[in-house]
This record gives structure tokens, C-alpha cells and sequence, in this order.
């Protein structure tokens, strides 16, 4: 320093030469499934077919969908209970902006608790007699930040196989040790416990109510008697139970007959029958401050804003005194899973509850059948691997209360005709 401050600094170093990307490591073509997009997109240009992924929706998406200037009727949206766009829904959120505004622009911890937030968190404990309940801002984040900060090193964490992306990288962002058993195998999950219980401090067994990609469920009574066996937390993903399962449209657990507070964490989205945006965590009061406390997603990410909370609320009220909705959901969703079977179509293990699978098998054949069904004005997504197993790709129908009879049957009629036409009949009705 001395020296330097004499004036007699070292000599600059020479600039070093520019890194060349020998490996093309720095293109982002470069990345390991960038080819599979590029493949994807020339295979659907080589047969004529249209992406079925990101494709626009013109206006507000419900029982009917505006696809490319046209009305078609739609089976790809989670708006079981035909409540998004509903006016009370609409005005409840007109007047959380004029009074709150867009944005908490805070975390909650800090600058963004809000009335709305509480109270929102009431009626979502109410629902399964929890103690309490706490919301984050994506229904996807919301399974990222619970599963790390309640399980650690010496647990263990255990799903069927078929869960959700949510949770599976919940459970590997975790320091858990990780186990699957086959879907809704509780035979294998019982010899699981059997064998490993003992090695664990906690464990936690993860299903969901209601299975987003097969229309199933778990037969909850029987999770909670192998907990009361084994001793793990139960968390149940009822994502799309709520508004769908039991008479009320509280979810798997008034499905089962089940008393909802022997599942130790409900996990839930605000953004299928709830028509908004965000996640929730339900249960006992001191796992619920453990995450307000403790969950990065709590922590360090900004608050619900009041408008959206709102929106939530104001169609679980709905939900609960309008009945009817669900009924009507259940009875449109039954009809058209009979009517499929009846058709000779394969309608997987579908209890016949919002969600429909047509099982296809083949990817591509897939692709086809949802392009016919939307040239004739019926719009359902088609599900392929990876999103599913090989072999298993589907198209999947998602019921609404708001599907009028007529629709259901142009539905049906068109899969006749189309699916016959791949070959996707049996010849025997099931
Ligand atoms: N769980 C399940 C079973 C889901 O299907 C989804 C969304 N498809 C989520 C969680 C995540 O919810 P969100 O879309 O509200 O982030």
C-alpha cells in the first residue's frame, strides 16, 4: 500500500483472453431438453397439428371458451362451480381495489398482513373444523414452502405415485429421505411402514382427495386407520376436492365420511372452485404458526393482495350456500363419464367427480383426437408423458356446474364419432 501510494503501483495485469464456449454450453439451445421442444414442434408440423400447449383463450374461459374468434364448448378449465366472472364475485373484488388497492407490496411478515387475509383463513379452517389456516400467493408454492419446513434429515416422506409436480418438488427441496408407493396402493404403503417406520423421527404420508390427472381418490378412511398404526402426519392435496367431493363440496374427507380433522395438513388451492389465485395450508394451530413463521413462500414473499384474497372468499361463501352448484357439477360429471363408458371408451378409474379422463395411450393419437373435437367446437387438453406415465397419455375433461345437458351430449356424440374413427372404441360397452 505504501509503495503504491508512492506512486510506484505494479504494472496493470495483462486482460485475460475472452473464454471461448468450445462446448456451446452458453447457448440456451444448448440446454438438455431443448431438443425435445424443437422434436415436439416438427412432429405436429410434420402431421398438420396445431400445438396444443399455450394456446390463446380469447375471453373468459368457463363452461364456454372464445379459440381462435369461435365459441367452442369447454372441458379444460378448473372452474368446477361455474363461479368465475359471477357478478357478487366481481363486485366483492371491484371494491377490495378501490379500498386496498392491486398490491400489499409487502411480505406479510413485514408490511403486508391485511384484514382480508384473516379472514380468508377463517373460512378455509372452517371448512375442515381446523384450528387454523395460512394462504400463499401460488397454490404450487404453497406445497415448495410447507414440505422443507416441516420435514428435515431424519424424516421421511412418502406419496403415491401419481401426486402432483407440487408436491414431488416439495418433498425433494426437502432434506427428507423420499419413498413412493404405486397409485393408491395402500397394501404397498402398509408394507413400506412395516419395514421402515421405525428407521424415522417423522414421517409424512402425502395423497391427494381427488387425483388431477385420473379422477380418483384414496380410500381416506383407511390412511387415517394405518396413521393411527404407524404414526405419521397425513396430508391430503385437495386441490380439486374442494367444491367437487362430498354433498357440501367440502372434499374428500365429506366424501369418505371421514372427520376432516384426523388428516393433520389439508393443502388446497384457491384457484379451481375458488376462481382465484394462491395455495392454502389448513390444520392444527401450532403447524400452521410454524409455517407463518418459518416458510420462505411466508417469509419472503409479498402477501396475497386483498382483491384476490377476496375473490376466494366470496366463492367459498357461495360454495357453501349455494349447494346446488356442486350437485349440479356431480350430476354433469356423471353423466358424462357414463356416457363415455357406455360409449365403449376407456374411462379409466374415474370416479366420475369434475375430472374425465378418455385414456388414449398413444402420444400422438392423443394430439389428433384434441384437434378433431375442437374443429368440431369441443375443447378438452390433451395430457401426455411426461405429465402422465408412458403409454398413458389421455384427454382430460374437466366437468362444470355450468355445462348445460346439451353440451355434454355434443361432447359425447363427437367423441363417438372421432374416437371411433382412431380406433379408440371396444367393441364391448364397460
Ligand atoms: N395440487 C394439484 C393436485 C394441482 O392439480 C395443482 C394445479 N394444477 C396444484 C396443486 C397447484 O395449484 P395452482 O395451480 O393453484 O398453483
Amino acid at each position: 500500500l505504501g509503495e503504491m501510494r508512492a506512486g510506484t503501483a505494479a504494472p496493470a495485469p495483462a486482460p485475460s483472453p475472452a473464454f471461448v464456449d468450445r462446448d456451446g454450453l452458453l447457448s440456451f439451445e444448448s440446454l438438455p431438453r431443448y431438443k425435445e421442444l424443437t422434436a415436439q414442434q416438427a412432429a405436429a408440423d410434420m402431421l398438420g397439428l396445431k400445438n396444443p400447449y399455450h394456446r390463446l383463450h380469447e375471453g373468459r374461459s368457463g363452461a364456454t371458451a372464445r379459440i381462435d374468434g369461435r365459441e367452442v364448448v369447454n372441458f379444460a378449465s378448473y372452474d368446477y362451480l361455474g363461479l368465475n366472472g359471477d357478478p357478487r364475485i366481481t363486485r366483492a373484488v371491484a371494491a377490495a381495489v378501490e379500498t386496498w388497492g392491486t398490491s400489499v407490496s409487502g411480505s406479510r411478515l413485514s408490511s403486508g398482513e391485511r384484514p382480508a387475509h384473516l379472514a380468508l383463513e377463517r373460512a378455509l379452517a372452517d371448512v375442515y373444523g381446523a384450528q387454523d389456516a395460512v394462504a400463499f400467493v401460488s397454490g404450487h408454492a404453497t406445497a415448495i414452502a410447507a414440505l422443507p419446513t416441516l420435514m428435515g434429515p431424519k424424516d421421511l416422506v412418502v406419496t403415491d405415485a401419481f401426486m402432483h409436480n407440487s408436491v414431488v418438488l416439495g418433498a425433494q427441496y426437502s432434506p427428507a429421505t423420499r419413498r413412493t408407493f404405486p397409485h393408491n396402493d395402500l397394501d404397498a404403503l402398509e408394507t413400506m411402514l412395516s419395514r421402515e417406520r421405525h428407521r424415522f423421527e417423522r414421517v409424512l404420508v402425502v395423497s391427494e382427495g381427488l387425483f388431477s390427472m385420473d379422477g380418483d381418490g384414496p380410500d381416506l378412511a383407511r390412511l387415517v386407520a394405518l396413521k393411527e398404526r404407524f404414526g405419521f402426519w397425513l396430508m391430503i392435496d385437495d386441490a380439486h376436492g374442494l367444491g367437487v367431493l362430498g354433498a357440501t363440496g367440502r372434499g374428500i374427507a365429506e366424501h369418505a365420511g371421514v372427520d376432516p380433522r384426523a388428516v393433520d395438513i389439508w393443502f388446497g388451492t384457491l384457484s379451481k372452485s375458488l376462481v382465484s389465485c394462491g395455495g392454502y395450508i389448513a390444520g392444527p394451530a401450532a403447524m400452521v404458526s410454524y409455517l407463518k413463521a418459518f416458510a420462505p413462500g411466508m417469509v419472503y414473499s409479498v402477501g396475497l393482495p386483498v382483491p384476490v384474497a377476496e375473490a376466494a372468499r366470496t366463492a367459498l361463501g357461495l360454495m357453501l350456500e349455494e349447494p346446488e352448484r356442486v350437485q349440479r357439477l356431480q350430476a354433469n360429471s356423471r353423466a358424462f363419464r357414463d356416457g363415455a363408458a357406455a360409449l365403449g371408451l376407456d374411462v379409466g378409474p374415474s370416479w366420475g367427480a369434475g375430472i374425465v379422463p378418455i385414456m388414449v395411450g398413444e402420444t400422438i393419437r392423443t394430439v389428433i383426437l384434441a384437434q378433431r373435437l375442437l374443429e368440431r367446437g369441443i375443447n378438452a387438453f390433451p395430457v401426455l408423458p411426461p405429465g402422465v406415465p408412458e403409454r398413458s397419455a389421455r384427454l382430460r375433461f374437466f366437468l362444470s356446474a355450468s355445462h348445460r345437458p346439451e353440451q355434454i351430449d355434443a361432447a359425447l356424440t363427437a367423441l363417438a364419432e372421432e374416437a371411433g374413427a382412431l380406433g379408440l372404441i371396444k367393441d364391448r360397452p364397460r
